[in-house]
């Protein structure tokens, strides 16, 4: 039944010229990265986590918030991550001829794959990067870590850093540009998210209105299942692995 599943799943991407991917923790997971929303993730360990790491927090004690923030998502860290085969398989697609977007929840930076050209729109933001809040200038992770409270480099400047992830309380901006991206795609593939986040979580309720394709790689099931046209409940790396074989 699951074998069939793929091989009319691999039909459908050779047949698609576009396609948009919709990712999250479970893509990262099989590098070691934590999923800090799970319940197994450290956000349901503490409660106070959230908080810590909030907009609000961050403009009340900003000096505090970044030893919380830096300890809370293991920034120090973040360098020895490298991507693993499902961060690969859309650039590999990619590689083949196809459009390829990439809309994902993941913070950790591992979609931009050096060297290819695919789209990439992070809806959460990135933890590799902080930026200003006066001026904008953005700064690297090596600056980030050189300092425990980083601080602006124009010198007119020098206010704290604000980091480049979406904080709980912070707008999320990049919804209108997700929507067009399935807007000029033909397949959707959500891969290792259980789409319990909104409103990421409106986005394939958006590619259904659009009469797109759409299939579902997770671990578990999620309250979306019933929208898509293949649902596949395994192993993300499993799953991606036999579909490379097919392609
Ligand atoms: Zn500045």
């Amino acid at each position: 039944m699951k074998l069939k599943q793929i091989k009319q799943l691999a039909n459908l991407i050779e047949k698609s010229d576009s396609i948009v991917f919709l990712t999250g923790a479970g893509v990262s997971t099989a590098s070691g990265i934590p999923d800090f929303r799970s319940t197994t993730g450290i956000w349901t360990e503490d409660h106070s986590r959230e908080y810590y790491t909030s907009r609000d927090y961050f403009f009340k004690d900003p000096e505090d918030f970044w030893l919380k923030y830096k300890d809370i998502f293991q920034v120090k860290l973040l360098k020895n991550y490298q991507p693993n085969k499902v961060h690969k398989f859309p650039s590999d697609l990619a590689k083949k001829g196809k459009q390829v977007s990439i809309v994902t929840q993941n913070v950790d930076g591992l979609h931009r794959l050096p060297g290819n050209n695919q789209n990439v729109v992070e809806y959460h933001g990135n933890l590799n990067t902080a930026s200003c809040p006066k001026c904008g200038k953005t700064h690297n992770l090596a600056y980030i870590l050189e300092k425990e409270v980083p601080t602006c480099t124009n010198r007119d400047c020098q206010a704290i850093l604000k980091p480049d992830i979406v904080l709980f309380g912070d707008p999320i901006t990049k919804h209108a540009e997700a929507e067009a991206t399935i807007e000029s795609s033909e397949l959707l593939l959500v891969l290792g998210t259980s789409l319990l986040v909104t409103p990421f979580s409106l986005l394939p309720s958006y590619a259904k209105q659009l009469g797109l394709p759409m299939a579902i790689i997770n671990r578990e099931g999620t309250p979306m299942d019933d929208l898509f046209d293949f649902v596949i409940h395994d192993e993300l790396m499993s799953v991606v692995t036999q579909l490379e074989q097919l392609l």
